[in-house]
Parts: structure tokens; sequence; C-alpha cells
């Protein structure tokens, strides 16, 4: 595995018109660049992966990942990520732009399978719209049958690309021109109409995004020689809560919230107390199926607020340590989620330290 994946993301967006880089900005609830990022990192296929930023970023840590600044144009930033890797013995070398967050691992796969035989590999779509070319203040007629239009992520032989690079000059808008302009061969493999660029703010009003919300409650009994779980994470107590599974009262109101959210039940219907195979069961390996499916399926989570219903233990003392087991379980922000403590004036069985309940509220975004 000696393949590199050059993301470019030091742009200024002209086109998009916002205060920020459009890089940045919000899609799929991520900011868009990590998006690219995420799938070189899941697809496996590579040594490294170079981020071309606009500027200095300390908040990616991950020893697969170099981060550096990019050039004021396009191709002065991909020839320093190439100047970057030069001796790191890389054979080839992905380029993709961080506008494109839509690409599958299939693309790169197939992109890495026609390299074997080929120093250039680039992905096209065709158009349905008929084409007219404007020449000398003529408009003719263009051939649509005929006209390639070209995609990212496009990989290369990262030798030959590097020579090129180093020698061009001119503004290019993708790494496809330094080859025909050497006159190079190009093995063009078909790309994916998914895979298209957002270039203007409007692009993002393609997608028909809905909001679900869903409300999950439970209450458990405390009881002793038990531990406590909130959260996912063990919090020290004189007791824990009774259940079926390890009793988490906070998984469970979000499971729920999430299933409501999802249209899909509730968590005694996926995970039934009378099933043995389920005994003893950790709330966050009931969590972990839920997750995996939900941005597969389309949806992101946008927030969650909790209650946590109790006399002890006392919220404040552990809520950063709920919220940061929360945000790696449901691999979202820590300011996605709000954890709130409420005791109940020592009435009832919870007032008595009897028992823990809690409810949660989670917002979805759906992208159809
Ligand atoms: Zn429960």
């Amino acid at each position: 595995m000696n393949d590199c994946f050059i993301l470019l993301a030091a742009g200024k967006g002209k086109r998009f018109n916002s205060k920020i880089p459009k890089q940045y900005i919000n899609y799929k609830n991520k900011p868009l660049y990590v998006h690219s990022i995420n799938k070189a990192i899941e697809s496996n296929m590579f040594k490294k992966i170079i981020l071309v930023l606009d500027k200095k970023n300390k908040t990616i840590v991950n020893d697969k990942i170099s981060v550096i600044t990019g050039g004021k144009e396009r191709y002065q930033s991909s020839l320093k990520a190439l100047d970057y890797i030069k001796n790191n013995n890389i054979k080839n070398v992905y380029i993709h732009d961080a506008a494109r967050p839509n690409f599958s691992i299939k693309l790169l796969k197939r992109l890495k399978k026609n390299l074997k035989n080929n120093k250039a590999v680039i992905p096209y779509i065709k158009t349905e719209n008929s084409t007219k070319y404007k020449k000398n203040n003529k408009i003719i007629n263009l051939d649509r049958e005929k006209l390639l239009f070209t995609q990212t992520p496009q990989c290369f032989d990262f030798k030959t690309l590097y020579k090129f690079s180093k020698l061009n000059n001119k503004i290019i808008t993708d790494e496809a021109s330094l080859f025909l302009n050497n006159n190079m061969r190009i093995k063009f493999i078909k790309g994916e109409d998914n895979n298209f660029k957002i270039t203007k703010k409007t692009d993002l009003n393609k997608f028909n995004m809905k909001y679900f919300f869903g409300i999950g409650f439970d209450i458990h009994k405390l009881i002793k020689r038990k531990k406590l779980y909130l959260g996912g994470t063990r919090i020290p107590f004189h007791s824990g809560l009774q259940g079926h599974s390890d009793g988490d009262v906070i998984l469970h109101s979000i499971i729920d919230g999430l299933l409501g959210a999802l249209r899909k039940k509730d968590i005694g219907t996926i995970y039934p107390s009378n099933k043995t195979k389920f005994k003893n069961i950790r709330s966050p390996n009931m969590l972990s199926p839920i997750i995996k499916n939900l941005n597969k399926d389309g949806y992101y989570i946008n927030n969650i607020d909790i209650n946590l219903i109790c006399e002890k233990p006392k919220v404040y003392k552990y809520r950063d340590r709920i919220i940061l087991s929360l945000s790696n379980l449901l691999n979202i922000k820590k300011n996605q989620i709000n954890l709130k403590g409420k005791t109940v004036e020592k009435l009832g069985l919870i007032g008595k330290e009897k028992a823990i309940a809690c409810e949660a509220l989670v917002s979805l975004n759906y992208y159809a």
C-alpha cells in the first residue's frame, strides 16, 4: 500500500458567496471536506492522506493524515502536496476536490484497478443537455455524445504527475489537463452522477432535507451490588440500575428517541427482554447497530437534549464525562449534546434514591 490521497480544500469558493469558505460549510452535519477524508480513511487504500487547507488546522489528529496549507491557485496547492510527499516512496496518487463529498469507495477501487496499465485514470460523466459552443461570436452545435465532463478523484502515477506539475505554471481546473497538455494518454472511466460538485449555495438546495424528532423515556430501579452506567460510562455510586441489560437509562432514552425519529417502534421491540441472547447486554452494543445504519439511510443527528432525573449522583460532577462518552458512541460533536440534571424534591422512589429516570429528545436531519 504505497498510495496517497490528496484532498484539495484550500479554495476561497468565490462562486459560493459565503463568509465561511465552502470547504467548511456544514453538509450532512459535518464540514464539507470531512466527508472525503472519512471516505479515504474508510477505504483503507492509502498509506498517506494529505489535506490541503487554506490555513493551519491543529484539530485533526490522525497519524495517516498530514495537513498542509495550500497555494493561491489550485495547481499550486496540488504541487505543494506533491512536493510534500516526494520522499515518501509513493507509487500512485489520487487527487480530489473537497467540493465533491459524495464519491463512492467503489469508484476509488475502480480507479486503482485501471491504473495498473495506465498512468492516469479519470472519471467522467456525460451530459443530457443539448450543447452549444461559442466561437468568434458564433454559436455552433456540439455533439454531446463526444463530450466528457471530468470529475475527481483522479488518479495518477506519482512520478509522471509530479514531473508535469513541476513544469506547469498555467491555471488548470484539474490534473487531467496536465496530461492532455503534454499529449499523454489518459484512461477515462465512468464516473458517478451522485459525485456532483457543490459550487453554489443553491446546489445545497438540491437536497430535500427534512427534520424528524423523537422522544425517549426510561426508568430503572437502583439496586445494591450493581455497577452504575450512565451514557455508556461507569459512574461511581452506591448502587446500579436493575434490568435485563446494564440499565443505562440515558442510552435507553436516546435509543428510543432515535427509533422514534426513525419511526421504527421502540427499544423493547428490537431487544425483547424475554430473549436470553440479550441478557446482560451492554447498552453501547444496543446503540451501535442503530448508529451504523443511521447515516447509511441518509439520517444525521442534529442535536440531542437529555433530562437525567435523579437525586444523586449529581449531574454537574459527571456531565463532561457523560457527554464525551455519548459523543464517541453517537459519533457526533460534544456541542450537539446537552445534558440537564433534574431532581424531584425528594419525592417518590426517585427522590429516595431508589430509581433513576431519563428523557431524551433527538432531532435528525434527513437528506432525500
Ligand atoms: Zn431501560
